[in-house]
């Protein structure tokens, strides 16, 4: 049995002296040799957990252990998308912790374990993550694979997991003997937490007994954060699967407590009805749920990314060298503006030659470095529309005469059941292939992930978005970019909104009524704005990438949005009692 953890003499913020955030996720990207996230919610948590290391927040998390991860992607020279499962070595990185639980799923009884990997703050704090694996011998073979597929498998299979991630979860926890302040839910998927908590309330008692006192204890535990306004993005499931699979127990108690909707079990209303604290991911996506949510009282905290984790080599050198107490508090960033900018062009012309050298090496393609080089890379959903700098090739052709010539870096994966989003993918192939020439290059990446990720966001001249509004909730890779003195070409979506400032952090793409008048606006924008700065001078230039660095890499950062759940989320003032804060304020360094 593991230690609970206290908290630590030397830790930044105040936290009740007892007790632990515990944080639960379907995805996590805790490592880059482990395949055990898909995209941006993923990402978010690992730097998340990242950030809450470095702060010495006492914080344990809870996720699946994703045996075969999600999948490698491979294009054939068409563009056709085709997957492997990507299978990972789980002992190279993890522990395994001694106590089984089980869980009912369609009566069955699912024995489950946890493997631990501890990831370690900048200064020694270790915040354990339990990954949970149903790979045990006393278990069929069916319920031996319940953790193996990230966003795999159907929907009875979808739903077994969430009940092996939340209420799992919860009985491990028990098991490692955490003492917990706060449930945190990154996104719905682990939301039959909050059913565990009641049974537990109930003392194993029958459902049915539940009263508004009980749900207003598990309600004073629990905050949930809630990532996109995509329909398909909230996991719904009928009520048949709900009765077969969770019970019909269970499910006729959480209809009776609101947590359906249109007839659906919907686990963002079981985690809307047990929370005390709801959030989304930027300022606007917290007026877009208050929308889809009417009568929930919901906030919202600006999603950032981890500085250490996303800012290239070169730049942390730099960092170091002139504002070296970054580290410890990335708002000091906001002092980059006073980088020379020699310095700054510098580091960002390093950055770029290692992404190109890498797509070199990747693709036999060798790019210009001198040439104004674009980037888009996320997964291909569609209301992404990786497709709309190819609106009008012709006029994107006109455009990159004009600069002199110009390269687009893409990469992405479409989700394996996902047919519109793979068309996306191949009809970019196909049309960046019909239209590279002299002017233009335009190179698909495979394989988008993490590593591929930070070359990217660190070595491209522009990072572009394209999402149709207002389906953006955040969106991460942007402020990666800004990080690196990067500036972004986007649609005033997600956290655009809040980042964009007109020729110092980068441009708008206007709002218009269908996407051939949003994609003018983009070559207007590339013609007007952006090549003409890049073909201005290399000072001129390097003063906006100084300034995106400087006003946004201050901000846009986990450091920063930990430190707000702390506040707002986990320990707002009005729930702590001086008496149980132990205040210590930052001598960590
Ligand atoms: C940062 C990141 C994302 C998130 O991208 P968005 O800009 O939020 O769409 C997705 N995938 C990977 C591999 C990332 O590193």
């Amino acid at each position: 049995m593991s230690t609970p953890i206290f908290l630590k003499q030397h830790a930044y913020e105040s936290f009740p002296q007892n007790g632990v955030v515990a944080y639960f996720s379907m995805e996590i990207a805790i490592n880059p040799g482990m395949p055990t996230y898909s995209g941006g919610l993923g990402v978010l948590a690992g730097d998340t957990l990242r950030s809450a290391a470095d702060l010495g927040t006492p914080l344990v998390a809870f996720t699946l252990l994703h045996r075969k991860g999600y999948f490698r992607q491979h294009l054939d020279a068409q563009g056709k998308q085709t997957e492997d499962i990507q299978p990972w070595i789980v002992e190279d990185y993890c522990t395994e912790e001694a106590p089984r639980v089980t869980v009912t799923v369609e009566d069955r009884t699912v024995t489950l374990r946890a493997w631990r990997y501890d990831m370690a703050g900048r200064a020694g704090h270790v915040i354990p993550i339990y990954l949970l694996d149903t790979d045990l011998p006393e278990n069929s073979p069916w319920d031996r694979s319940l953790t193996d597929h990230l966003y795999g498998g159907d929907s009875n299979y979808r739903l077994q997991q969430e009940i092996v991630l939340g209420m799992g979860g919860v009985r491990i926890l028990n098991a490692l003997g955490h003492r917990v302040n706060v449930y945190h839910m990154n996104e719905g998927h682990a939301a039959f937490l909050t059913l565990a908590l009641l049974e537990a309330q109930l003392g194993g008692g029958p459902l049915n007994k539940v009263t508004p006192v009980d749900v207003n204890a598990v309600r004073q535990k629990c905050v949930f954060t809630t990532h996109t306004p995509v329909p398909a993005g909230h996991d719904r499931f009928s009520i048949e699967q709900s009765n077969r699979i969770l019970g019909y127990e269970r499910t006729a108690r959480l209809q009776s407590l609101g947590c359906c909707h249109e007839g659906m079990l919907n686990m963002t209303y079981v985690a809307l009805v047990f929370s005390r604290y709801v959030n989304g991911v930027a300022l606007q996506h917290g007026n877009v749920s208050r929308e889809m949510f009417p009568e929930y009282k919901i906030d919202s905290i600006t999603n950032g990314v981890h500085a250490p984790t996303w800012l290239s080599p070169q730049f942390q050198e730099l960092l170091d060298k002139t504002i070296p107490n970054w580290r410890r508090d990335n708002l000091y960033m906001r002092n980059a503006i006073e980088i020379p900018l020699p310095d700054i062009i510098a580091a960002h012309a390093q950055a770029k030659e290692t992404l190109l050298a890498e797509v070199a090496s990747r693709t036999g393609l060798v790019l210009n470095p001198k040439v104004l080089t674009l980037g888009f890379a996320r997964r291909a959903a569609t209301y992404k529309r990786a497709d709309l700098l190819f609106a009008d090739p012709e006029r994107l052709l006109e455009v990159a005469k004009s600069a002199g010539g110009l390269q687009i870096l893409y990469a992405g994966k479409a989700h394996p059941m996902d047919e519109p989003g793979k068309a996306l993918i191949h009809s970019v192939i196909e049309k960046a292939q019909k239209y590279s020439g002299v002017d233009l290059r335009v190179v698909y990446l495979e394989n988008y992930d993490w590593q591929l990720g930070a070359l990217l966001t660190a070595g491209v001249d522009v990072w572009v978005n394209t999402p149709k509004r207002p389906y953006e909730a955040s969106g991460t890779s942007g402020m990666k970019a800004a990080l690196n003195g990067v500036p972004s070409l986007s649609i005033l979506d997600g956290w655009w909104i809040e980042g964009c400032l007109e020729h110092y952090t980068g441009w708008a793409i206007e709002d218009g009524d269908d996407d051939a008048a949003e994609a003018t606006s983009l070559y207007e924008k590339l013609e007007n704005a952006v090549v003409p700065l890049y073909l201005k001078s290399p000072e001129a230039w390097g003063h906006l990438m100084r300034t995106t660095l400087a006003y946004n890499g201050s901000y846009f950062n986990t450091n920063r949005m930990v430190k707000q759940y702390i506040r707002n989320a986990y320990y707002p003032v009005s729930l702590v009692t001086p008496s149980e804060v132990r205040e210590t304020v930052g001598v960590n360094s």
